[in-house]
């Protein structure tokens, strides 16, 4: 028999924001479609009308289509699918997979604790019987097997063995005729011919009864990989406390798309040592089957390095655009003469930054007005002889070109003609163009001040006219 093309598919519950774990999810469902050649989908399931909402929704389209991880047709809404899954229900309850469950809440109480005492999963007396009124209130329930076994080749896990008898008779519809999460989704991913379930493993224990539900409508199962979760750098489920869970946060906190995918496609599968590799490359890599068993554990300092690295390689312009949404973030909207020269600026400023905040940090010494007032250090340092030094350098400095090429040489040359380091004038004259703040090294410094600001700043502190 001719293998299906793949159908991968993320498809999220939307009770709240995009996790991270969901987003590797989606991304390592993408990575697969594209590495077989197939197609990856994505679905809403909306089902629970009670713990979705829209908010909800919006998050996971945001978050995804910042991440890049978008899907190749239009997505599905599993709620707007309703009477299709009251339809399969009514198939499996015509063949005899399903049965009237007519069970009162105290009934069930019993039942659950009995199934309990007998080691065995809750059955139904209605599973061999029938009601006179069959419109009282029921759910319909799902004829499991009594005997028996169900065998998951879990691609990732690999192979798991469940026992039917401990496998419930579970709800398929509820009384009002709402479909349950296991039916849908055995019926969506039919539906839209899904060959391969890449999740989290939280879902693992549902495997065999979707197994189960797909033998009973005589469809072939889908393969199936249950992905371990991300946990906290202390190894603990990542909550809260360890800073970021929403792939919003990790935008807000300056990461960008492609180093998150870059992270994420490393958190749990790897190529080798390599950290660092294009989209084509983990196109080109990526096998589910290579997925680790054991939790991934969220690493800062390697999600740093490698958004330092995309940071590098990104175009000024757009991390311009960025920072500069930082810096509006911040009631610190840069004026018209810096928002015209920030891709230069970054240009010069970006290497070593970790994050977009990092370079709209280093930037806030050249947002500064003159004259800068001086911290206390600086104001130290600028001995008389300090003072005479710096003169002297100011006016060596007029003659330069501001580009940091330039300058480097032009301070050396000038520490030489005066028989000193550059450590005795070098922090005194990053002080006076700082005004204290944080700054990168002199030449950068400088050049990223321009001539007129930087020879401004240098006579406003030795209160020489300029
Ligand atoms: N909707 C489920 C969830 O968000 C995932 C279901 C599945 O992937 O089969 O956890």
């Amino acid at each position: 028999m001719p293998s299906r093309p793949v159908v991968t598919r993320f498809a999220p519950s939307p009770t709240g924001f995009l996790h991270i774990g969901g987003a590797r999810t989606a991304l390592f469902n993408q990575l697969y479609a594209r590495h077989t050649g197939g197609t990856f989908l994505l679905r809403i399931e909306d089902t629970d009308r009670q713990r979705s909402t829209e908010p909800a929704v919006a998050a996971i389209f945001e978050g995804l289509s910042w991440l890049g991880v978008t899907p190749d047709a239009e997505p599905v809404f599993q709620h707007s699918r309703a009477d299709r899954h009251r339809e399969a229900v009514m198939d499996l309850l015509a063949a005899g997979h399903a049965y009237r469950c007519y069970m009162t809440v105290e009934e069930l109480e019993i039942e659950r604790e009995r199934a309990r005492a007998e080691g065995r999963a809750i059955r139904s007396v209605w599973r061999d019987r029938t009601s006179n009124s069959p419109d009282a209130p029921h759910v319909i329930r799902f004829r499991g097997p009594l005997e028996g076994e169900t065998v998951i080749n879990d691609l990732v896990k690999g192979r798991i063995v469940y026992q039917n008898i401990e496998l419930d008779d579970l709800v398929l519809l509820r009384t009002d005729g709402a479909p349950t999460y296991n039916l849908a989704v055995v019926v969506d991913d039919h539906d839209m011919g899904v060959t391969h379930v890449i999740r989290g493993d939280d879902h693992v224990n549902n495997a065999a009864r979707q197994t189960l539900i797909y033998q009973a409508f005589g469809w072939e199962v889908p393969a199936m990989g249950h992905i371990p979760l991300i946990h906290g750098p202390d190894g603990a489920k990542l909550s809260k406390r360890h800073g970021a869970q929403a792939v919003g946060e990790f935008a807000d906190m300056g990461y960008l798309p492609e180093a998150m995918r870059n992270y994420l496609a490393r958190l749990g599968w790897g190529h080798g040592d390599d950290e660092i590799f294009s989209d084509a490359q983990a196109v080109e890599w990526f096998d589910v089957a290579d997925v680790v068993r054991s939790p991934a554990r969220l690493d800062w300092a390697k999600l740093a390095f490698i958004n330092a690295h995309y940071i590098k390689l990104a175009d000024n312009e757009r991390l311009a655009a960025l920072v500069s949404d930082v810096l509006i973030h911040r009631g610190e909207k840069p004026h018209a003469d810096l928002s015209a020269r920030l891709p230069d600026l970054i240009g010069l400023l970006k290497e070593g930054a970790k994050t977009t905040l990092d370079i709209a940090d280093s930037l806030g010494f050249i947002a500064k007005t003159r004259p800068l007032a001086l911290d206390a250090k600086t104001a130290g340092l600028l001995t008389d002889e300090t003072r005479a030094r710096l003169a002297r350098l100011g006016q060596s400095l007029a003659k330069v070109e501001f580009t940091r090429e330039s300058l480097e040489p032009a301070i050396r040359a000038f520490s030489e003609s005066e028989g000193v380091g550059i450590g005795k004038f070098g922090q005194a004259l990053r002080g006076v163009m700082s005004g204290g703040s944080p700054a990168p090294d002199l030449a950068t410094t400088l050049a990223s001040l321009g001539k007129d600001e930087a020879l401004g700043r240098l006579n406003d502190a030795l209160g020489l006219s300029s």
